[in-house]
């Protein structure tokens, strides 16, 4: 009988355990992806890249003699009808770990199991499995530089190889047209310009990788913070479909650290940063939805509003956040750096809720992390674990200055005013929805808010909710 191998967010043939446990066992195996709540909860842009990401896979999978069914629905019900067309008599799957997803699994694993069936789910998203990594009186941590502490020489498993070939069932069950789930529907913000800067599927990934570490990532701690330079390593995009495993990117890193290679110790901790992100968010699961210190529930956010929206649109008049937000239009990621200016601009100098930005990031970025997103979120909001203070507040004039010097970086993607305007800045007015009725030639906005008052104003409420405790 075959075994079901239920693909979700691990797009990939290598360094994949559920992949090598279906295929050892010698049975035939039957890759699925599941269109289902999970699914249809995402965000336009990673929805998007998502169906690019399955398009790349199944002709992986094809190259293989395999192939990728394509299914839409309950992922519970859809797993019942499969086996019942198949006769399969096991579902293997790689663990995720957000809430949606553990409820979803577990009630899964458990009616299963009831039936007799053999249901397992494996590791593969993560270096360590969240609950692996304990403080020394056991529970979870919540600050960053114990938790590398405790995991830098713990030692990660070798990858896994690729399987020889994955054996296929005598019939196949029919598959759905990934064209007729429309996974692009909602990215009305010019796909065609983001496609543009894409990198999908884990060959380009893998060889993404390899090109960072042979020329990059000497340099990557000196340089990673300039949003102008070309010193990350980008893979983001790719860990988050489960393109590239986290495994085989911490040891290339790790043999450059041996081997005396400046940055890659740094750049370890960066892919930490990650795990670190995920251990939060399984061990406090609302972090995506709620203040992590609840004493933030009483600070004065302002819900969503015009400033909100401005800064939604790149038009706040300041042009380091204008030019993060517009670089999120036009390529569908935003530097590590843009990324804390154009948080701390929203929660503090237009002192709004931090969810409002993290729903917009999870519309936009195509290497949204539910995991990442809530952690980078809450610590620059200040409301988070192990969070920058709150009085700590980034001047994204002073930013610009240390981190754009010569302003490469705005240019890029500000076009107003500027004749010679690279594509970059131009693609912005292609991207942007018509009814926002934006072209280059009209003046740059004068700044929504005044950076003093800003400051000012958050302060104010800072130490009003202070008081308040
Ligand atoms: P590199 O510098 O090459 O780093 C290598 C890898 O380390 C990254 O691919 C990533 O997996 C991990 N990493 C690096 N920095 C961080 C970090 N600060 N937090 C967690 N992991 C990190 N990252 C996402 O992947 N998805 C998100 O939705 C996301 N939202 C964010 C929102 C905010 C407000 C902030 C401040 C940060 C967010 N980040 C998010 C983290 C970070 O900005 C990106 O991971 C990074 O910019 C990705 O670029 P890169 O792959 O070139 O990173």
């Amino acid at each position: 009988a075959p075994i079901i191998l239920w693909f979700r967010r691990d797009l990939r043939l290598h360094d994949h355990p559920a992949l090598v446990a279906a295929c050892d066992s010698g049975r035939p195996v039957i890759p699925v992806f599941i269109h289902d709540e999970t699914v249809e909860a995402m965000g336009a842009a990673p929805k998007w890249r998502l169906g690019l990401g399955l398009a790349r896979f199944a002709k992986a999978l094809e190259g293989q003699g395999s192939r990728l069914i394509l299914r839409r629905g309950r992922a519970r019900d859809v797993l019942e009808a499969l086996i019942a067309e198949t006769g399969a008599e096991a579902v293997y799957w790689t663990r995720y770990y957000d809430r949606a997803a553990r409820a979803r699994d577990s009630e899964i694993k458990a009616s299963l199991k009831e039936r007799g069936l053999e249901a397992q789910s494996y590791p593969g998203h993560l270096l360590f499995e969240p609950w692996e990594v304990e403080t020394g009186t056991g529970g979870p941590y919540r600050v960053y530089s114990p938790y590398w502490r405790a995991v830098k020489d713990r030692g990660v498993d070798a990858p896994l190889k690729r399987p020889d070939a994955i054996p296929a069932p005598s019939d196949w069950p029919a598959s759905e047209a990934l064209e007729d789930w429309a996974m692009g529907a909602a990215m009305r913000r010019g796909a065609e310009i983001v496609a543009r800067h894409v990198h999908v599927g884990e060959e380009v990934a893998l060889g993404r990788l390899g090109a960072f570490v042979q020329h990059k990532i000497g340099a990557y701690k000196e340089e990673r913070d300039f949003p102008a330079v070309d010193a990350c390593s980008g893979l983001s995009e790719n860990l988050t479909y489960g393109e590239i495993s986290p495994r085989v990117i911490w040891h290339a890193g790790w043999r450059q650290m041996q081997d005396g290679a400046r940055g890659a110790e740094h750049f370890l901790k960066e892919l930490v940063w990650r795990e670190f992100a995920w251990h939060l968010l399984y061990h406090f699961p609302e972090m995506d939805r709620a203040n992590w210190r609840e004493e933030w529930d009483a600070f004065g956010w302002r819900g969503d509003n015009d400033q909100a929206e401005a800064w939604r649109r790149g038009l706040t008049g300041e042009p380091f956040v204008d030019a993060a937000m517009r670089e999120m239009y036009v390529t569908g990621t935003m530097h590590n750096r843009a990324r804390m200016i154009a948080a701390s601009y929203l929660t503090k100098h237009l002192l709004t809720d931090w969810r409002v930005g993290l729903a917009w990031f999870a519309d936009c970025l195509i290497d949204w992390d539910p995991a990442s997103n809530a952690m980078g979120w809450q610590w620059v909001a200040g409301s988070g674990p192990d969070a920058a203070p709150y009085f700590r507040i980034f001047n994204p004039a002073g930013q610009a200055e240390k981190f754009d010097t010569d302003g490469t970086y705005r240019k890029r993607f500000i076009a107003e005013g500027n004749r010679h305007a690279p594509d970059t800045a131009r693609a912005y007015f292609e991207a942007v929805p018509r009814s926002w009725r934006l072209a280059p030639s009209q003046a740059y906005p004068k700044p929504v808010v005044d950076l003093a008052q800003g400051r000012a104003r958050a302060l104010d409420a800072y130490e009003a909710r202070k008081a308040a405790d």
